[in-house]
């Protein structure tokens, strides 16, 4: 008696992303995590990432290497026309299968083609895109010429993806719907973001200590990180559960405790930036607000104006990076300038009220400081920046100390005065 082999779950995978580009210095692998975040919905864990270079033989190590071990391998990349698109010839050699042409693919790529007009035939490289290893599945590509493919492979399954991402997420959603949630165990993987401004990592780690300790002794237990950059800190939480919603309750309620430990330090708990959760406040509330900045260079308005609907309350900033246009622009006295320095609370605001005033914004920010590597002194050394918020009743001011380079000097002085608005807005 032989009965057929149940399909076995699928728990672990590992991806391999194909590009010599991915191995330069300009261009990331952004694929794999977006498949990661895919896989861990419908509970598959990424135990392995690779990333290989357009190279026959580099290319099938690491795919012989990605696949031990693992119940599901995802290759993304390579699979284009041209010849260092070597993806399906070197999974046809690992899974020993060979390469053979599908006739409906075929057609499909040359009324493709067609359909774009042009006067030259099709290339005939074009057609490496309709070779099938054998026992292959064809994946629909909507938005390009490279199919996908899917095979199943003894217990294991293998998929291949193109590369460009508007090519790969639509793919990887239908396939992570379709083919992979059926075959996974159903146990998702749930996760949480805090984020948290104004706090040094080791404060944080060691208020969450105590619910460190009780999330971890949780059924099924919490895991939670830390993930600090300048200007803001990242609480990761995750919990792997039968139930999505009961997995995501846990989260909740994992969040309230954090938050309640953390206080008004905790600005997101639902993934949302801080010009994000700046502008929602300001928008609920019919509040315009204006920024004059100076070492940040626009780069608060750019964060700003980077959320759809900012102009429901950005309508005038300037930048005021020279003495002169601090006064001409914003009104700074040029003796206020001279008895403190252009970095200084004084100027800071100045350059907020006159802001305010000239926009006729409810809220005015200004930001002046030392971005660097020059410019600094003993008492203003390089990374100090004042910065002001004015409003209808008050204006209130900080000098703040950043450490890093120009960048990011310029992204936590954005930062802090992004979190100055926040602040006030929540106290008000
Ligand atoms: P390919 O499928 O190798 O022809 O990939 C075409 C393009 O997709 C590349 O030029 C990249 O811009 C992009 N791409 C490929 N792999 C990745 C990846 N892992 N992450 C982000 N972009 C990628
Ligand atoms: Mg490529």
């Amino acid at each position: 008696v032989t009965a057929a082999a149940a399909p076995s779950v699928l728990a672990k995978a590992a991806i391999v992303a194909v590009g010599s580009e991915l191995l330069e210095t300009t261009k990331v692998d952004t694929n794999s995590l977006f498949i990661t975040e895919q896989l861990n919905a419908v509970g598959i864990d990424v135990v392995s990432k690779h990333v290989a270079g357009d190279d026959r033989a580099v290319l099938t190590h690491v795919l012989r290497s990605a696949l031990a071990g693992v119940d599901l391998l995802v290759v993304c990349g390579g699979l284009g026309p041209t010849d260092d698109d070597l993806t399906r010839e070197a999974v046809a050699e690992v899974l020993a299968r060979p390469l053979a042409e599908d006739a409906a693919l075929v057609d499909q790529l040359k009324r493709r083609y067609a359909s774009r007009g042009l006067s030259v035939p099709m290339p005939l490289n074009n057609l490496r895109q309709a070779m099938v290893p054998a026992g292959g599945v064809v994946l629909d590509n909507p938005n390009g010429s490279a199919p996908g493919l899917w095979m199943d492979h003894g217990a294991q399954a293998v998929v291949l993806l193109p590369g460009p991402p508007r090519e790969l997420k639509p793919m990887m959603r239908e396939l992570a719907g379709a083919r992979l949630r059926p075959r996974a165990s159903g146990v998702a993987i749930v996760r949480r973001m805090l984020r948290i401004s104004g706090r040094f990592e080791s404060h944080i780690d060691q208020a969450l200590h105590p619910l460190y300790e009780e999330w971890a002794a949780a059924s099924p237990p919490i895991a939670a990180t830390i993930l600090a950059t300048l200007g803001q800190i990242e609480l990761h939480l995750s919990v792997r559960h039968a139930s999505r919603e009961q997995g995501a309750a846990m989260l909740e309620r994992a969040t309230a405790q954090a938050v309640g430990v953390i206080g008004e330090d905790v600005f997101s708990t639902d993934g949302r930036r801080l010009e994000e959760v700046v502008g929602d406040a300001l928008s609920s509330r019919g509040l315009w607000l204006a920024a004059a900045e100076s070492c940040t260079g626009g780069l608060v308005t750019s964060r700003l104006t980077d959320v759809a609907g900012s102009s429901r309350y950005v309508g005038t900033s300037i930048v005021a990076y020279a003495n002169e246009a601090k006064t001409s622009l914003l009104g700074v006295p040029e003796a206020l300038l001279a008895a403190h320095g252009a970095v200084s609370e004084p100027v800071a605001r100045a350059m907020a009220e006159g802001v305010r005033s000239r926009a006729g914004a409810d809220l005015g920010l200004g930001i002046t400081g030392i971005a660097g590597p020059g410019g600094g002194t003993p008492e203003k050394p390089v990374g100090t920046v004042a910065i002001a918020l004015a409003s209808s009743d008050r204006t209130d001011a900080r000098t703040f100390r950043f450490f890093g380079d120009r960048e990011l000097v310029k992204f936590q002085a954005s930062q802090a005065a992004l979190d100055m608005v926040r602040r006030h807005l929540r106290a008000e």
